[in-house]
């Protein structure tokens, strides 16, 4: 890189501290040229701190802390000097702009960073994973992302690297050989071991994407008839009031949704509009949305009064999910309620084997029941594998295409010339992961997606 980028590296906010981080090779220069300490900052000791003032031509900005980084010992592999400064949005923007006055340009989204993978200080999944962890929204995301960031997909993928590239020098020497001769790898084994990576790979899929929940949170959805309930135990759930409680059917029109985290797994909670039939359009377009959030969740929390009968509106309102994601909810149990309630409201919706558990919204009893009900149905609550479940779209869509060129080479029949180029591909798919030989577009791609600063 030629050029120096500049740009502030904390949230334009009011904060105690304010970084403006510079870099490339005339860092030291553009610092030294706004920054006046005792010492010029080329000439302190690499990684030091020095204190002095921010300055742009005979204007003070700041007092502040000079970080210098020497390359390519630093975050991008260049010279870096990082400056802490107060952190206020006027103060930052002024520091920014002395240094663009001597020379640096503004850096564009996760140019740093991009800087840091093209000169080798980390590879491209966990460039990936400094995304991530910024954007982590529950510890259990964080956790992921740092595993990547550590280098645990680098890591997971080099075996089957090694494997295919191995087989793929003994096809080629198989190749060679006259027919008569025998090979080093009978075709049969070759085509084994094939098979052996792709299981890996395919499981490796599963548990990706069995482990969902935890990259993006697992969507509940409060669903049931009018004036169950359902307002009143999102806020209970919630511990907030966020939804409008009133006695009068009908009053959530809209689906509300807010995130929270059960037991260190990112929760998306819903509360949909009660199902009925509607008459009014804004009312009409309410259930609608009710309805697809109760289709698309990855549970159903299907809220009946336990005290109540039973009746036809209920039925006609629920819709039983094929794959068993309802959970019967039976609410305000603070009143009196049949001892049989669980088994009547499951024989009457048709759901006998549903899990149901009693609350009420109100006193709030139930409701840690409810919460481990709901996340113990995710492979007994526990964390998954996670380097598998910190993939992200682009990986698990490179490991797919991988597992699929294996399938073809261990399933063709034809000869050894043909499956080369499916062991090939599937190599290439893998070595796009850390971004061995990716195309400039999917760099960029996976850099604009970044804020600037990083
Ligand atoms: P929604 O229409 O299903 O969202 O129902 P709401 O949350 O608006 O509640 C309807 C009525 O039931 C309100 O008067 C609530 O105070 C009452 N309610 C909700 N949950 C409970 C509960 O657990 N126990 C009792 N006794 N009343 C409740």
């Amino acid at each position: 890189m030629t050029d120096t980028i500049a740009a502030i590296a904390t949230p334009l906010g009011a904060g105690g501290l304010g970084v403006v981080r510079v870099s490339g090779p005339s860092a030291l220069a553009v610092a030294d040229a706004v920054f006046q300490s005792r010492q010029p900052l080329s000439r302190v000791v690499p990684r030091s701190a020095v204190w002095g003032h921010l300055r742009d031509g005979d204007a003070v900005i700041d007092q502040a802390l000079a970080l210098v980084f020497h390359a390519p010992r630093s975050y991008t592999g260049e010279d870096v000097v990082e400056f802490s400064c107060h952190g206020g949005p006027a103060i930052l923007r002024a520091a920014l702009t002395a240094c663009v006055r001597r020379g640096a340009r503004v850096a564009g989204p996760g140019e740093f960073t991009q800087r840091a993978f093209l000169n080798g200080k980390m590879d491209l999944s966990q460039a990936e994973a400094v995304a991530a962890l910024i954007g982590a929204r529950s510890d259990a995301q964080a956790r992921l992302a740092l595993n990547h960031l550590r280098g645990g997909l680098a890591g997971q993928t080099r075996p089957w690297r090694e494997k295919l590239l191995a087989l793929i020098a003994a096809l080629e020497a198989n190749l060679d050989f006259a027919e008569d001769e025998v090979p080093d790898l009978p075709r049969a084994r070759l085509r084994a071991e094939a098979g052996v990576v792709r299981s890996a790979l395919a499981a490796f899929l599963d548990a990706a994407r069995d482990a969902r929940p935890w990259r993006e949170g697992l969507r509940v959805a409060l669903a049931g008839r009018p004036n169950v309930g359902k307002s009143s135990l999102f806020n209970a759930l919630l511990q907030n009031d966020r939804a409008i409680v009133t006695p009068l059917p009908g009053t959530t029109r809209d689906t509300l949704e807010e995130s929270v985290v059960w037991d260190g797994l990112p929760v998306v909670l819903t509360d949909t509009a009660g199902l009925r039939r509607a008459d009014d359009p804004a009312e009409r377009e309410g259930l609608d949305r009710a309805r697809r959030a109760a289709d698309t969740a990855d549970r159903v929390l299907w809220v009946v009064d336990a005290g109540a009968e039973p009746n036809a509106d209920d039925r006609d309102a629920f819709r039983p999910r094929t794959d068993g994601g309802v959970l019967l909810v039976l609410n305000k149990c603070d009143r009196p309620a049949p001892v049989d309630a669980e088994a009547r409201w499951q024989k009457f919706l048709g759901v006998p084997s549903a899990p149901t558990v009693r609350v009420s919204a109100v006193t709030g009893a139930g409701l840690d029941t409810l919460r481990r009900v709901v996340v113990d149905g995710l492979a007994g609550g526990n964390e998954p594998d996670a380097t598998a479940a910190g993939l992200n779209a682009r990986q698990r869509q490179l490991l797919a295409e991988a597992e699929a060129a294996l399938s073809r080479a261990v399933t063709d029949e034809g000869p050894d010339e043909a499956i080369a180029p499916e062991l090939r591909s599937a190599l290439e798919r893998l070595n796009e992961i850390t971004g061995d030989g990716v195309p400039d577009e999917v760099i960029h791609a996976v850099f604009s997606a970044f804020c600037i600063g990083k």
